[in-house]
């Protein structure tokens, strides 16, 4: 039952009974691929107990004065799933499809991530039922607010560690801040990455997860014996993660000839002006009446005919409905969870290529170290050194999980599974329980 059915108006229910079918069902898509490289790695059934679990799970009410002048009460979340690591890392969703076991596989995947990619944080994630399209900047702010005064106990540079994730930007973390440091009686910029720059946000950081994709598909095309330079793209979402991943890869040679959001998609296979694109979206909010190009729907911008495929907006895009069709030679997971468990098998009879979402997006958590570490040390560092250092991690990331994708004979997914779920296993057996 939820909480924020609205008292005058816009909306009634924010799909208070939706329950994804078992195969979009995020955690299971989550559980079913840690089951597959627990097994490959003879994972001790004891550890394993562990790291299934998320170690917290928080719900919360959050009561929020609307400009109508009615109160409105929204549902969010806040899941550590594991602090072995490090703090909890994770971002946090305003979306009206939130639901806990969405939360809880975030939160999961921010474990694996930063463990693939070896940056010191354990995986946390929040999350808010709410329609902030629909919302004004007064009402997201004091919904941002109330949500970090409700969640606040186990915030902190040291334990939980916040960033934005779909539909929250720099603007948002600027307010978690704020409110965090209120709360604690002094500024305290570690407690969120993805800030503004001026309130200690680092450089680079808006671009780290896009960025991170062109660097993980270039590599992959290298061992595919193929090159970034005119290789043919198709972008679905147009937002943080997909526009910078399509400009980046247009900028490295590119063609990036499919692009779309959640208002429709559209085709040119001479290129898209995705700086042009970009623009536009900035100006307009989405890519709605954008029309250099053919209009095509979400659905046939998924199985275009090209060399590389970002799905780069939300979960469950890639399923058993539609894997069979997916024509491109490599897959670039620039969401989370955008393949489901059951069409992972499908891509992979297929000889598809397939940058799993822990590897492919782990640029974003890669920059939000390189912030935290620069506001601990009070030190601000300039962009080419961030670049470089995110080109470093990313390339031994790739390469790390590639080797043991080849030496045990598994999936780049499974391989990445394998590695992270190693890497957090070891601290357990090293910490032992604390009874
Ligand atoms: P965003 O809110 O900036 O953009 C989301 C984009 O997806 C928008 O263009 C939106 O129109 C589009 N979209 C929404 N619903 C759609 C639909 N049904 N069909 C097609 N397009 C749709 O969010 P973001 O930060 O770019 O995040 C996108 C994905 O990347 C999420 O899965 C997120 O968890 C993941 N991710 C984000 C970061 C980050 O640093 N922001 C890091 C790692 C992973």
């Amino acid at each position: 039952m939820t909480t924020n059915t609205l008292v005058r108006g816009r909306r009634t229910d924010l799909r208070a009974t939706y329950s994804p079918p078992q195969e979009e069902n995020p955690f299971a898509a989550m559980a079913a691929r840690l089951d597959r490289a627990a097994a490959e790695l003879e994972l001790d059934a004891d550890i394993y107990r562990i790291l299934r679990q998320p170690e917290r799970q928080l719900t919360v009410a959050i009561p929020v004065r609307m400009d109508s002048g009615a109160i409105e009460v929204f549902t969010g979340h806040r899941v550590v799933h594991n602090t072995g690591r490090g703090p909890g890392k994770g971002g946090i969703r305003f979306d009206p499809r939130v639901s806990l076991d969405e939360v809880s596989a975030l939160a999961a995947w921010m474990t694996w991530k930063c463990a693939v990619v070896d940056v010191p944080f354990g995986g946390a994630k929040g999350g808010v039922m709410c329609d902030p399209l629909v919302m004004s900047p007064g009402e997201l702010e004091r919904l941002t607010r109330r949500y970090t005064s409700a969640i606040i106990d186990g915030l902190g540079p040291d334990s939980d560690v916040p960033a934005p994730d779909v539909n929250t930007n720099e603007r948002v973390m600027a307010w978690v801040m704020d409110t965090y440091s209120m709360h604690v009686g002094h500024t305290v910029p570690a407690v969120v990455t993805g800030k503004p720059v001026a309130l200690g946000g680092s450089l680079g950081r808006r671009e780290a997860t896009g960025r991170g994709c062109m660097i993980a598909t270039r590599e992959a095309l290298v061992h595919l014996g193929m090159s970034l330079t005119g290789a043919t793209v198709a972008v679905q979402g147009f937002g943080n993660v997909g526009s910078v991943a399509a400009q980046q890869l247009s900028r490295a040679g590119a063609r990036v000839v499919g692009i779309g959001d959640r208002t429709g998609a559209l085709y040119d296979a001479r290129g898209i002006d995705v700086d042009e694109a970009a623009a536009w979206v900035r100006r307009h909010g989405t890519l709605e009446g954008y029309a250099k190009g053919t209009s095509l729907t979400n659905a046939e911008l998924l199985t275009l005919d090209v060399d590389v495929l970002v799905p780069a907006a939300l979960e469950n895009v890639i399923t058993t409905k539609n894997a069979a069709r997916v024509r491109a030679k490599v897959v670039c997971e620039g969401a989370n969870g955008p393949t489901t468990a059951e069409a992972d098998e499908i891509l992979e009879e297929n000889g598809i290529f397939v940058i799993p979402d822990i590897l492919a997006n782990a640029g974003g958590v890669t920059v939000s170290y390189f912030e935290w570490v620069q506001n601990r040390a009070g030190y601000a560092w300039t962009e080419a050194l961030v670049n470089e250092r995110l080109e470093d991690t990313m390339v031994r990331g790739f390469r790390d999980v590639l080797e043991l994708s080849r030496n045990r004979q598994v999936s780049m997914r499974t391989a990445a599974y394998m590695l992270s779920m190693s890497r957090v296993a070891a601290v357990h057996e090293l910490r032992g329980v604390y009874a």
